[in-house]
């Protein structure tokens, strides 16, 4: 006899018939001898529907009033599901985010889980009952001591399921959703996209644009953070869906840190890292692609790849190799060369350093403090790379005591926070899992900045604090001769226009470098745990990219992910092609 947590989200639960349809399942696992906690979400779209009831009254609602009036909508489906479970003789009781005792912080909107209290739920598990939970919901203190009510963010019952999975210890969570699982990308860009039988939290997260959608990111942090068995599946079939894995040791769960409230997870630190800058290479489609065939047909594992720049007909590249490859690049970077063009300079004694967490996601003020504490530290940034959960930037070797130092004091690391050098065990995973895209963007770069630090950091703060934003922040040099440096980000093309003033200010802060926008383009985003342990992926991607004629603008890439920006118009056949060529389908 096992405890199983399910969730049913809004689409779910949208009418009587499909919540009688969903009584009428439990008593299949309930028959079966199980212990059933089920979390639903409003029905359909009453969550939108009271919000606009609060919008049409003012324009700025209190949010403690919004989470008082959204909270009702989840009220709704326990109380109709309790009755429908009832009726079909399956004993069951509803109970709020309050009455169970979710703790959440004292932030309306989007409070984060502090703790849960088991008791009751287990008192009526232990009496036979169904229990249903309303998702999305939780309750504070104030600051006089009263209990008050909050939401969790939109999307937010995924979280509820996952955090009561865990503290339950609940064997299975299981979300039921209208689509059958997450698929390996948008299934109305490349029509064979395949649904998964699995895949890791980590990729998932990356997977923004295709994975957030389909679960409410936080539920698949907590998921990688307690090991929970988390799956998604269709609530219209009886197909298996998608399990999500952890890759992580799982923490142990202490009092009132549920949803560790912090945004950084950890800090990882690789050491002894090589930069190769390859100048002034010809700007057209197939020089990434030739450039990483060669260096993978000599075995050699390249990590962090980089183009941002460009000027007139020509593109920079810059990459780091692992020390150990640094006689055998060389060897190829003189080969590449004399074929193509260009030259190329090699920098030894660098470090690369990450700060990794779900929270970072959407939140631009993160890189911002990132860079702003190596600033204060006085420690130069050599390259910078972004993903949706992680941060890099590869500084030198001796800076990196205090780099560790001031950065986990900042974020409030632990010590078992901060990895130099972890040996990862995703050797077999796929090297390319699903493919993300994100349109409508624009890529704006600052070229010739000075290369001193605090630069990268005064940009993003800048940014960070008129609420834009802005990601894949790449920083590149031009040629390390001048001691000068580009960053270039992308934007959606809203917010560039409201960054105008922003910007106008930062250029004035630094007359020796100018501005410039870049024409409408799209981020494909290729992700996979195991990426980073084959050599050529980056190779196959850009090649892929290259029999279809798409150039690349602009290339970011992490341990799990390689971004490449390309034209708006270039995006779908990017991501076709890119699926194609790693028989995503098969
Ligand atoms: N009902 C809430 C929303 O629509 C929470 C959820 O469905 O996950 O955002
Ligand atoms: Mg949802």
């Amino acid at each position: 006899m096992a405890l199983l947590v399910k969730k049913f989200g809004g689409t779910s639960v949208g009418s009587i018939n499909k919540i009688k349809n969903i009584a009428k399942n439990i008593s299949k696992s309930k028959d079966a001898g199980h212990d059933i906690v089920i979390v639903v979400s409003a029905m359909g779209h009453s969550t939108d529907d009271l919000n606009n009831l609060a919008y049409s009254l003012s324009k700025n609602p209190p949010r403690r009033e919004l989470d008082m009036l959204l909270s009702t909508g989840e009220q709704v489906t326990i109380a109709l599901l309790s009755i429908a479970l009832n009726e079909y003789g399956i004993p069951a009781i509803s109970m709020t985010g309050s009455q169970v005792g979710i703790i959440t912080e004292s932030i309306h909107g989007k409070a984060r889980i502090l703790e849960i209290k088991t008791s009751r739920i287990e008192d009526h598990l232990a009496q036979g009952y169904v229990v249903v939970i309303a998702g999305f919901q939780g309750s504070s203190l104030s600051h006089n001591g009263s209990m008050e009510i909050t939401t969790l963010g939109r999307g937010g019952s995924d979280t509820s399921a996952v955090a009561l999975s865990t503290a339950l210890g609940a064997e299975t969570c299981e979300i039921y959703t209208d689509v059958p699982g997450v698929l390996t990308t948008d299934p109305r860009i490349v029509t064979n996209a395949k649904l998964l039988d699995a895949i890791s939290c980590e990729e998932m997260l990356e997977l923004a644009s295709v994975g957030a959608s389909v679960l409410h990111p936080r539920a698949v942090e907590i998921a990688r953070n307690y090991g929970i068995k988390l799956y998604v599946k269709s609530s219209e079939t009886d197909q298996q869906g998608t399990l999500l894995l952890s890759d992580i040791k799982p923490l142990k769960l202490s009092r009132g840190s549920l949803e560790l409230t912090k945004t950084v997870n950890s800090l990882e630190i690789l050491e002894k890292q090589v930069v190769f800058g390859l100048y002034e290479l010809p700007d057209k489609p197939g020089i990434a692609a030739q450039i990483f065939e060669e260096l993978s047909k000599a075995k050699i594992n390249v990590d962090l790849i980089i183009q941002a720049t460009r000027e007139e007909n020509s593109n920079d590249i810059t990459f780091t190799i692992a020390e150990k490859f640094l006689e055998k690049t060389i060897e190829q970077c003189d080969l590449i060369i004399s074929q193509i063009g260009g030259k190329y300079s090699i920098t030894q004694n660098m470090t690369k350093l990450s700060i990794q967490g779900a929270g970072i996601m959407g939140r631009p003020s993160i890189s911002a403090e990132f860079f702003d504490t190596l600033s204060k530290a006085n420690i130069n940034v050599r390259l910078i790379a972004t993903s949706e959960i992680k941060v890099s930037c590869v500084i030198n070797l001796k800076d990196i005591a205090k780099a560790i130092r001031f950065v986990g004091e900042k974020f409030k690391l632990c010590t078992n926070q901060i990895f130099i050098n972890p040996i990862s065990e995703k050797k077999d995973k796929p090297e390319v899992r699903g493919i993300a895209l994100d349109k409508n963007q624009v890529q704006v770069s600052f070229r010739n900045l000075p290369d001193k630090p605090g630069v990268a950091a005064s940009i993003c703060l800048a940014l960070a604090e008129a609420n834009l934003i802005f990601d894949t922040i790449v920083q590149s040099e031009r040629n390390s001769e001048l001691n000068t440096k580009d960053i270039s980000f992308t934007m959606n093309k809203e917010d560039r226009l409201n960054a105008e003033n922003v910007l106008k200010m930062l250029i004035k802060k630094y007359p020796e470098s100018r501005l410039e926008d870049g024409q409408a383009i799209a981020k494909v985003s290729a992700v996979g745990a195991g990426m980073a342990f084959k050599e050529g992926t980056a190779a196959k991607i850009f090649r892929a990219l290259a029999n279809e004629n798409i150039n690349i603008e602009m290339i970011a890439t992490s341990e799990i992910r390689t971004s490449c920006i390309v034209l708006e118009k270039d995006c779908n056949n990017a991501v076709n092609a890119i699926h194609n060529y790693f028989k995503l389908n098969e």
